[in-house]
């Protein structure tokens, strides 16, 4: 989940990464784009965002109804929250308890909620990017640095607050931090 209020931010020591309980057994997770009220270029780049810089895994993107990860942009109007990853047909919880340690197939869903992000291209492909991230085990980072042009840098995009898209050091990738967890998990 990617909270819209900011966070405290804590300039602490580097720590090994968070995970999330599950990740996948296979190394080509499929994603499907279910629903979508905007172009679908900005879920795309995101899914690229991971992939690009590394080999381990690689989310593939299908039309197949037969896939890991259903995706939806659109308008949540009572939810909060600007992107989510969950369980599928279930917004309220991320699959936790799973067999061998690996998501079984079709068990998660990704929304995009343009309640929040449909005006700016840019924000929804951050938040895509950061809800891939959780779907491909990742849990939140708070990481952060002083940014040389002064405020924050985000040292990850899985920093769990919309601050991150903001200011001289405004993160809308995942940056090595990220690449090496992903690396280290597949
Ligand atoms: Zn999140």
């Amino acid at each position: 989940m990617l909270a819209l209020v900011a966070s405290v931010m804590l300039a602490g020591s580097a720590s090994a990464y968070e995970y999330l309980s599950c990740h996948w057994g296979t190394t080509s997770p499929t994603y499907r784009i279910v629903l979508n009220n905007s172009p679908t270029t900005d879920i795309v780049a995101a899914a690229g965002r991971w992939n690009e810089p590394q080999n381990d895994v690689t989310l593939v993107k299908t039309t197949s109804s037969t896939h890991d990860i259903s995706v939806y942009d659109t308008q949540m109007v009572n939810y909060g929250w600007t992107g989510i990853v969950s369980a599928r047909g279930d917004v309220t919880y991320i699959p936790s308890n799973c067999s061998g340690g690996h998501w079984a197939r079709g068990a998660l869903q990704l929304v995009v909620n343009t309640k929040y992000s449909s005006t700016s291209s840019s924000r929804r492909a951050g938040t895509a990017t950061h809800e891939f991230g959780h779907a491909l085990g990742l849990d939140h980072n708070s990481t952060v640095s002083v940014c040389p042009g002064g405020g924050t840098d985000y040292l990850s995009i899985m920093y769990p607050s919309t601050a991150k898209y903001s200011g001289n050091c405004a993160r809308f990738h995942p940056s090595g931090i990220d690449i090496n967890a992903i690396k280290a998990r597949y």
